[in-house]
């Protein structure tokens, strides 16, 4: 059994009075075939002579006693069902091609439809057979096509109701359609769509339409033509759901252009935003804001990568929130943001803007009932005459950063062509401290530790030295950061171990005494190549076991507490002794500090700088020494005021200019020997 529905208006009926009798006379004398089917037994239970005829039946109840089942598809089946519950609700009527099978040879006829409601309440199905089909068999093929196609083929009037709607179609529009229009989920859509059909006569579009499972994406295409009962113009509408793959779609390229952690757009979406900007011509006058968490790495060693990822999301939300909805804000990666104000913009609403921005940022973050305070270094710049590609603006606002933490972070810095110089002139170091590490262009000066109760020399600290082709003697201060930044601080620090440690043989073996420090960096300790290399060190000929220190900074003791003790003991193991340098202008947890085997606090210049005021904070550091018992250096004596206060509040050692600068070899040993005079520079 097969259908083909075309809908239709219901007809206005004039119905008279005619007694049941004569109904049925009426029904039998009928040349059109009128019957009865049971949608739920697949049986006609009323057939008129006229039907008996059609479905070649011998008598009423050998037609009664088919199973039409067999002959009909599961599509039509359900299609039946559907019918069931559309005739239960409205009393709609169809007109529709039905391919029967009377003696196994298919027959199509033209049937109406209609609710026809059993005995027993049950909905059934009154069928009036109104002519022929026209049996060529392409008509029947594409009529059947159109059946089954799971392509939803409607035709519509210009404004009004469907004038055809397929069966996947009417499976899947919500009925009652009031025109093509009333499937759109936005109206502006539709008409737009529909002006380009009037146009060009057709149209392609995806669009959202509503359906019975929701709202859904449809790839449509529109045509205009005429209908061909009435003559009157109409759109014939083809339409295919593509919603799961528009969406799989989406979520690729939405995927592609996000930062997975916040949600703000990524590194890629900025570089194609910012290049179409330029293609546009519209970047002149446009701000790129770089901005970066103030010692994230602190955070994620000290709280954890969980509360890093915690400040991270949030910063991107509040950054978000503090900005108008049309600048764009990108997370290019680790802790680093930007922001794109397009268009020009005084510099006074600037600054109001991006403080805005900063001090929504700034304030504290919560995870897990932890406060965790952040603030933010800024770097601005500008697209100008002369700054036409983003790569310079983003680069220049890079250098506006750098010069933002440079001054000491938590502040904005916009750019300018000084510090474009000075970016040229780190570049310039950067390269010259590559080739400084081949060509080993660094020595160590050596400043005395004094011990004050003595008054002995009992120690030096080493401090590197570069000595730059046509710069003179550089100080560490200058090229320190760089190479940490660069890596190139694990090369470096190996010289100066491997510099150190053979000054200190060679004391040795000419009998001196002496303890010698030598700083370490962060990023050196965690190099795994650091052990080893201690350990090799170590191994030399009239090593002086117990008397090589290494100062760490208290950084270093921030994170996995556990490891970072087995370092240290694995450190210890070999001969050498650790001191925290800086003691006091780190985040260290003081309560761990007794579990680490330290043996040297050396307090940072600035407590020293404002003795007797921060008489307080040196005392405990003092006790805190004791308690754990290290020795306490006190950095950066210059006067002979801060070393009285020293011996009052007996402090084991102190080095500073007072003592003496740092010297070079040569000078040290002098020096040893009495031969400078103690405070001459
Ligand atoms: P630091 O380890 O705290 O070294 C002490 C710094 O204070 C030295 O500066 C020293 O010259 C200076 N200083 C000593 N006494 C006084 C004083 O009385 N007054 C003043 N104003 N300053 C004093 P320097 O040699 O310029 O070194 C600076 C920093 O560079 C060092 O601070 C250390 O952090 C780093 N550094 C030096 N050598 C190395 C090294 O070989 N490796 C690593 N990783 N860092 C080093
Ligand atoms: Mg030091
Ligand atoms: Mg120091």
């Amino acid at each position: 059994m097969k259908m083909l529905s075309i809908m239709q208006q219901e007809p206005t009926l004039s119905v008279r009075s005619v007694s049941e009798a004569g109904a049925g006379e009426i029904l039998d004398r009928l040349d059109a075939a009128v019957w009865v089917f049971d949608i739920d037994n697949s049986q006609i239970t009323f057939a008129n002579p006229a039907a008996l005829e059609l479905w070649k039946a011998t008598s009423a109840e050998q037609l009664y006693a088919r199973d039409l089942k067999t002959d009909m598809t599961p599509t039509v089946a359900k299609r039946l069902k559907q019918y069931q519950n559309d005739f239960t609700q409205t009393d709609a009527a169809f007109t529709e091609l039905w391919t029967i099978y009377p003696n196994g040879k298919p027959k199509s006829v033209m049937v109406v439809y209609r609710g026809y409601r059993l005995e027993d309440g049950r909905m059934a199905m009154q069928c009036e057979a109104i002519g022929d089909f026209d049996n060529q068999p392409d008509n029947l093929r594409s009529a059947e096509a159109l059946l089954h196609t799971d392509v939803l083929i409607t035709m519509f009037s210009k404004e009004g109701p469907p004038l055809y709607l397929n069966p996947a179609a009417r499976n899947v529009f919500l009925a009652p359609i009031e025109s093509f229009g009333s499937l759109f989920e936005k109206p502006s859509v539709f008409k737009e769509a529909i002006a380009l059909v009037e146009r060009g006569g057709e149209n392609r579009l995806v669009s959202k339409l509503r359906t019975v499972l929701g709202n859904r994406w449809f790839d449509l295409s529109l045509k205009s033509c005429s209908d061909a009962v009435t003559g009157q113009p109409a759109i014939l509408v083809t339409a295919i759901d593509v919603t799961e793959l528009k969406e799989a779609r989406d979520k690729a390229r939405h995927l592609a252009n996000r930062d997975q952690l916040t949600n703000l757009h990524n590194r890629s979406y900025l570089q194609g935003y910012l290049a179409r900007l330029e293609e546009d011509g519209e970047a002149l006058g446009s701000t790129i804001i770089f901005f970066d968490v103030d010692r994230f790495k602190l955070i994620n060693d000290r709280y954890g990568h969980e509360a890093g990822d915690t400040v991270l999301i949030q910063i991107a939300e509040r950054a978000r929130a503090a900005l108008r909805t049309q600048d764009m804000v990108a997370r290019l990666g680790g802790d680093e943001f930007v922001v794109v104000i397009e268009g020009r913009c005084s510099r006074a609403a600037l600054e109001k803007q991006i403080e805005r921005l900063r001090s929504a940022i700034s304030a504290p973050i919560l995870h897990d009932k932890t406060r965790i305070d952040t603030t933010i270094s800024v770097g601005v710049a500008g697209y100008t005459d002369e700054t036409t590609r983003f790569t310079d603006v983003l680069r220049d606002a890079d250098i506006a950063l750098y010069a933002s933490k440079q001054a000491g972070r938590d502040r904005i810095t916009f750019f300018s062509t000084e510090m474009g110089a000075a970016a040229l002139e780190r570049d310039q170091t950067e390269i010259a401290l590559k080739k400084a590490v081949q060509e080993h262009e660094f020595v160590l000066h050596y400043q005395p530790r004094l011990d004050i109760r003595s008054g002995k020399i009992v120690g030096a600290e080493g401090l590197v030295r570069w000595h730059r082709p046509g710069h003179g003697l550089v100080m560490p201060n200058a090229f320190i950061s760089i190479c940490e930044e660069t890596g190139l601080i694990d090369e470096l620090g190996k010289m100066v171990l491997q510099i150190g440690c053979a000054q200190a043989i060679t004391w040795r073996r000419a009998g001196l005494e002496l303890d010698l420090s030598l700083n370490v960096s962060p990023r050196q300790f965690a190099d795994p190549g650091f052990l080893p290399l201690l350990k090799e060190l170590a191994a030399q000929t009239d090593f002086p076991h117990g008397h090589i220190e290494l100062e760490i900074t208290e950084n270093v003791l921030i994170g996995d507490h556990a490891s970072i003790a087995e370092k240290l003991k694995a450190i210890t193991a070999m001969g050498y002794r650790i001191a925290i340098d800086d003691f006091g202008t780190g985040y260290s947890n003081l309560s761990y500090i007794s579990r680490f085997p330290l043996t040297c606090l050396k307090i940072d210049r600035s407590f020293v700088d404002q003795l007797p005021a921060s008489g307080p904070v040196v005392q405990l550091i003092l006790t805190l020494g004791q308690q754990i018992g290290a020795r306490v250096v006190s950095e950066g004596v210059e006067t002979q005021e801060q070393l009285d206060w020293l011996i009052e509040h007996n402090c084991e050692e102190a080095q500073g200019y007072l003592i003496t600068r740092p010297l070079d070899v040569d000078g040290f040993e002098a020096f040893l020997q009495g031969t400078i005079p103690a405070g001459a520079p």
